[in-house]
């Protein structure tokens, strides 16, 4: 562990909250926003020393200044490169902040979803000071596949379908077996498919095993070994039994997930994820195509209903 703060303290481990970086293999790092709930999502960079590649950015523009010095700090150059794993704003609202240095990469899918998404996290949260937001969409985009190359390390972006979002990629790193998950994964905190797909968030599960990558950077929450897919897959396979056997009989997302609870998975964080995990399943047993738009703000207001009626808090 190398957090800069907790070196200065002395301490062993970083300040609840306080991001820290790890190196995970020579040049790849892993940028960790504890605890890894509403809008403190992870980041990475691979450098050689001459050039960089960034995956993803962070939700305000504090949060990104303090990103970019972490990265500045571990001798890397600023990137030339800003991989998005998908368009959510936690891991694209800093963007402008590394360009035009840098030309912003991602799935074309995630292109069309950033500019479409907009000052999205204003909306969902108003009282938040997000800083100097200037929406910045990736310019240079894929389909399918791309390899990238950073000094003498292969960059793969896979695109493993609809299933965080419809526009998410991967970042895997074959020689490091190092791979970015982008929100496909989130460790210690409940999965989150409203905006994609949860059949295809299991697809794209058995995609991330089969790279065989020993650390797996998820989106969200500490570093973890490919045991984590495992929690994340049992998790949506539980949404899809409550939804199920409540579409059946009739009952809404709210009254399904207040029915069912939790269940196993309550000391994952976030629990109200649920009831909006709950909402996609039923529009794919309604025969919705994966990523079809759901209205997001009456997820969010159900969220909150089964939160106790208590908004649901962005950390950043
Ligand atoms: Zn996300």
């Amino acid at each position: 562990m190398t957090s800069a703060s907790a070196a200065e303290a002395g301490e062993s481990a970083p300040a609840p909250g306080e991001p820290y970086t790890e190196e995970l293999a020579g040049g790849v790092h892993a940028y960790i926003q504890p605890d890894g709930g509403w809008c403190l999502s992870n980041a990475g960079w691979i450098s050689d020393g001459g050039e960089t590649l960034l995956v993803d950015t962070a939700a305000t523009e504090r949060r990104t200044r303090a990103l970019r010095t972490a990265l500045v700090a571990s001798g890397a150059p600023l990137p030339a490169t800003v991989v998005n794993t998908h368009h959510h704003g936690d891991h694209t609202y800093g963007n402008a902040l590394f360009t035009p240095g840098a030309t912003v990469v991602g799935h074309e899918t995630c292109r069309r979803e950033t500019l479409a998404a907009g000052h999205q996290l204003h909306e969902i949260w108003p009282g938040v000071d997000f800083g100097d937001i200037r929406i910045t969409a990736p310019t240079l985009t894929y389909r399918d596949e791309l390899t990238l190359h950073v000094g003498r390390t292969e960059v793969r972006l896979l695109h493993p379908g609809v299933a965080h979002t419809a526009g998410d990629t991967v970042v895997w790193l074959p020689e490091q077996s190092v791979v970015f998950t982008g929100d496909i994964v989130f460790h210690r905190g409940t999965p989150f498919v409203p905006m994609g797909s949860l059949s295809g968030s299991l697809h794209a599960l058995d995609r991330l095993r089969a790279l065989g990558a020993h650390t797996v950077v998820p989106g969200h929450g500490p570093l973890a070994g490919p045991e984590v897919y495992d929690t994340v897959e049992r998790c949506l396979r539980y949404v899809d039994e409550v939804a199920r056997a409540a579409h059946g009989r009739g009952l809404t997302p709210l009254e399904a997930a207040r029915e069912a609870g939790p269940g196993e998975f309550a000391e994952l964080a976030e629990s109200e994820r649920l009831v909006a995990n709950v909402h996609r399943a039923y529009a794919e047993l309604e025969g919705r195509p994966p990523g079809d738009p759901l209205d997001i703000l009456s997820v969010w207001a159900d969220m909150e209903q089964l939160n106790g009626g208590r908004p649901v808090a962005c950390h950043a």
